[in-house]
C-alpha cells in the first residue's frame, strides 16, 4: 500500500496522512496493550505457581487454569487476528480507491457512528479517534463528492440487479457489493449526476432501487440486519470501478429514471421539449377567459411531474420531488413539491399549483391556468 505516516509520538490523538496510516497505528497501539495484559496476567500466575507468591492449592490450581487462558489469548494475539481489519480496509481502498470516505458503521446496522457523516471530508477520516470507530464496527462509504464522484446504483431485488447488469454491459464490468439481496453498482461519474434520489417504478407505487451520488452511504463491510456478511462480489477476479457519464446508464424501461439537473433521458427528451416551449412563451400566455373551473384542472395537473420536468434542479426525494424555493434565496433545495402542493421548510411557504408556478415564472394567475390547460391538453401529465 503507498500511503504515507505523519511523524508522531505514540499516545497522543493525532491525524495522520491516511486513515490506513491510523488504522495499523490504533491496531498496534491496542495489540501492544493486549498483549502486556496477558504477560502480565501470565506472570502473575506464574508467581503462585512457583511459590513466589504464597497460595493455597485450590488458588493454584485456579492460577494454573487462569494461565492456561491468557496464554492461549496470547497466542490467538499474535497469529495477527487483530490485524485482518486493516487487510480488510487495505482492500476496500484499493478496490474504491484511495481517497475514499470510509464511514464507521454500528455492528449489524446501516446506522452511522456520526450523524453528522453527509459533511464528512476525507481528512476527517485520518483522526485517530474516527479510524478507532472505522475498526469497531461494520464499514460504508460515503458517496458522491466526498469520494471522489464514486457513486452506486441500489437495486433492491435480485432479479432486477442481473437485468439492470445485462442492460449496461460495460458498467456491469465494475465493482459490485452486496448486502442481504439485490445489490450495488459501483461507477465513478465523469461530469454532472443527481444527489441520492429512489428509482420508482411507473407502474406501482413502489421501489426499484436508489441512485446513490452525494447525500448517500452505502455498506460495504460488515454483517448486514439479516445476519448476512456484505461482500464485493467475484472479489477473485481483477476489480475495477468503470468511469461513466450519468446519461450512458440504461435504466430499464420499467423505473422512473432519476435524472441529471440538466439532462434527460431520451424518451422524455420530447415531453420535456414541449413544455419549454409552453414556459418560454410564458410571456405572451393569452389571458383567454374560456377556461375549465380551476378545481377540475388542478386535479388533473400533476405538480410533481411538472417541477421535475421543468424546474431546473429538481431531484426526487423521498418526502417528494425538491426545488429550490422560488420564494425565499437558498442554496440548498428545501422546498417539497407533491402532486398538487408544495411546501417550503425554509421559509414555510405553502400552496398549490398556481401559486408556485406563478412564483416560478413571474406570470399571472390566468397567465399559470394557460399554462397547466396546455400542459394537461397535451396529455404529458
Ligand atoms: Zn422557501
Amino acid at each position: 500500500m503507498n500511503y504515507t505516516t505523519n511523524t508522531m509520538s505514540p499516545y497522543t490523538e493525532q491525524s495522520f496522512g491516511h486513515p490506513l496510516a491510523g488504522i495499523r497505528f490504533v491496531i498496534e497501539r491496542n495489540f501492544l496493550r493486549m498483549k502486556s495484559d496477558h504477560e502480565s496476567e501470565i506472570a502473575q500466575c506464574d508467581a503462585i505457581l512457583s511459590g513466589i507468591v504464597e497460595g493455597s492449592d485450590s488458588k493454584k490450581k485456579l492460577a494454573s487454569q487462569v494461565r492456561e487462558q491468557h496464554l492461549r489469548m496470547l497466542r490467538d494475539l499474535e497469529s495477527g487476528y487483530l490485524f485482518d481489519k486493516l487487510h480488510e480496509i487495505e482492500k476496500i481502498f484499493a478496490v474504491f480507491g484511495m481517497k475514499t470516505v470510509l464511514l464507521p458503521i454500528r455492528y449489524c446496522t446501516k446506522k452511522p457512528f456520526h450523524d453528522d457523516w453527509p459533511n464528512l471530508k476525507f481528512e476527517d477520516t485520518c483522526e485517530v479517534s474516527y479510524c478507532e470507530d472505522l475498526i469497531s464496527g461494520n464499514i460504508g462509504i460515503v458517496q458522491g463528492e466526498a469520494s471522489e464522484n464514486l457513486v452506486s446504483v441500489d437495486v433492491d431485488s435480485d432479479q432486477d440487479f442481473i437485468d439492470f447488469l445485462k442492460l449496461n454491459p460495460r458498467l456491469s464490468r465494475s465493482v459490485k457489493t452486496r448486502g442481504s439481496r439485490g445489490g450495488n453498482l459501483w461507477l465513478r461519474m465523469t461530469g454532472e449526476y443527481p444527489r441520492v434520489s429512489p428509482v420508482k417504478r411507473l407502474s406501482i407505487e413502489e421501489k426499484w432501487g436508489e441512485f446513490r451520488g452525494t447525500g448517500g452511504q452505502t455498506v460495504v463491510y460488515g454483517r448486514h440486519p439479516s445476519f448476512e456478511d456484505y461482500k464485493i462480489l467475484l472479489m477473485d477476479q481483477p476489480q475495477e470501478i468503470v468511469e461513466c457519464e450519468f446519461d450512458e446508464i440504461i435504466w430499464p424501461a420499467s423505473v422512473i429514471a432519476p435524472r441529471r439537473s440538466e439532462a434527460r433521458g431520451a424518451v422524455e427528451a420530447s415531453q420535456k421539449a414541449v413544455i419549454q416551449q409552453f414556459v418560454r412563451r410564458n410571456q405572451t400566455f393569452p389571458n383567454t377567459g374560456k377556461s375549465s373551473p380551476t378545481d377540475a384542472l388542478k386535479k388533473q395537473f400533476d405538480l410533481a411531474t411538472f417541477a421535475m420536468e421543468c424546474i431546473p434542479g429538481a431531484s426526487f426525494h423521498s418526502k417528494g420531488v425538491m426545488i429550490s424555493c422560488p420564494f425565499h434565496v437558498e442554496r440548498t433545495p428545501s422546498c417539497y413539491v407533491k402532486v398538487d402542493h408544495f411546501h417550503c421548510f425554509g421559509c414555510e411557504e405553502r400552496g398549490d399549483a398556481f401559486s408556485l408556478i406563478m412564483k416560478q415564472y413571474g406570470i399571472s394567475f390566468p397567465q399559470a391556468r394557460n399554462l397547466i390547460e396546455k400542459v394537461v391538453a397535451s396529455g404529458l401529465m
